[in-house]
């Protein structure tokens, strides 16, 4: 057998303080738990193992003989009496969690529908995620969801009985709707698998759904997702999750929502924003342009003189607000685009139009160069 390295067992460094370490434990021993890894061997062995590093690495003593050591110190020992010499892996398991409410241990590893047995139960809930539109998400839709889920089986309506069939004691666990599992130093009450924690199973089980009352099916759920969602909402299809046990009520169904974002427009709350090249001419003559709203294009007037970065509002053109607290505005802002590749002909044309500018046409250049001189004069 390998050397062991109890830190690296532990994914811990060799300064690891014992909170870290106990963290550490926690984590992993609730990944390796046996009863969540059940006929897996290896999960076994490492579950033995952190026990083993955790014994050594939390008692402070141990942990110096160790460091000083490493594990021969403890080799020997638990080569001489033959596993004896380190706690029962469960025991630390369950001092550790001790303390912790106490019904820890059974919310890990107890399953949902478990030990409350002939009750009605509620379905569980389950999740779906959605990608929509830009638009779909702006202006609302209707999608038709195809889930697969467990519902009650329909030969039986979920009661797992074939026609004329009467429930009898549960063979596996003695009508206790638990059973005893594990070997040696395993050692757990767990929810009977056959009866699933009832205590009583049909004598001649539904041929359908063989006794458990329950089968897969794929079903076409209608959701409606009204406008002016933003990404990753999350929107609830009451009722429409799992199928509830012995008669309860079916569990919710939880779209997630995932907006596609827009080649042209970006959100900020109900308010659209976009960005819009306009012709240098356009800008200094002023003009007409169409600008892109979620209803279509729209006319917008550009008055003369207009300067890269000036925003045009358009109310109520945005989004829709969810809560029913009106509309957002669309803001454009436009970006005067400096033409290029320009030929003789057109160069000609802009170097006379340079000639015939003398002053006062360039406002924001002015008003820069005017600074300029104001702030080296006062540095003499
Ligand atoms: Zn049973
Ligand atoms: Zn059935």
């Amino acid at each position: 057998m390998a050397k062991t390295d109890y830190y690296a067992v532990l994914g811990v460094s060799k300064n690891a303080t014992d909170e870290e370490i106990k963290k550490a434990y926690r984590k992993l021993a609730i990944k390796y738990h046996p009863d969540k890894n059940p006929g897996d061997k290896t999960a076994e062995e490492k579950f033995k193992e952190l026990g083993e590093a955790y014994e050594v690495l939390s008692d402070p003593q141990k942990r110096a003989a160790y460091d000083q050591y490493g594990p021969d110190a403890f080799d020997q020992r638990r080569r001489a009496s033959s596993g004896a010499g380190f706690q029962d892996p469960f025991d630390i398991f369950s001092q550790v969690f001790r303390g912790s409410g106490g019904s820890i241990f059974e919310e890990i590893f107890g399953g949902g529908r478990s030990s409350r047995s002939n009750s009605p139960q509620r379905g569980n809930d389950m999740r779906y995620d959605l990608e929509i539109t830009f638009e779909e998400a702006a202006l609302g839709c209707e999608k038709d969801l195809s889930i697969r889920k467990e519902v009650s089986c329909s030969q039986c309506g979920g009661s797992g009985m074939a026609p004329g069939a009467s429930m009898k004691s549960c063979p596996d666990c003695g009508g206790r709707g638990q059973v005893k599992v594990g070997n040696g130093w395993i050692s757990m009450v767990q929810t009977c698998q056959k009866c699933a924690g009832t205590g009583r199973i049909p004598d001649k089980p539904c041929a359908s759904c063989r006794g458990t009352g329950r089968e897969v099916k794929t079903v076409t759920v209608k959701i409606k997702i009204p406008a002016g969602v933003e990404n990753e909402t999350r929107l609830r299809s009451s009722g429409n999750g799992e199928s509830g046990f012995r008669g309860g009520p079916p569990g919710d169904l939880y779209v997630f929502l995932h907006v596609k974002p827009h080649e042209i427009f970006e959100r900020e709350g109900d308010d659209l924003i976009c960005e819009m090249p306009i012709p240098f001419v356009t800008a200094a003559l002023g003009g007409e342009m169409e600008a892109p709203t979620l209803q279509g294009p729209k006319r917008i007037v550009i008055p003369e003189g207009t300067q890269s970065g000036t925003v045009f509002r358009l109310r109520g053109m945005g989004v829709k607000n969810v809560h029913g607290h009106g509309t957002g505005d669309l803001h454009v802002r436009v970006m005067v685009e400096v033409p290029r590749r320009l030929d003789s002909a057109q160069k000609e044309k802009l170097k006379e139009f340079a000639v015939l500018c003398k002053q006062n046409v360039n406002p924001i250049s002015e008003s820069w160069l005017e600074r300029i001189k104001k702030w080296m004069s006062g540095l003499d």
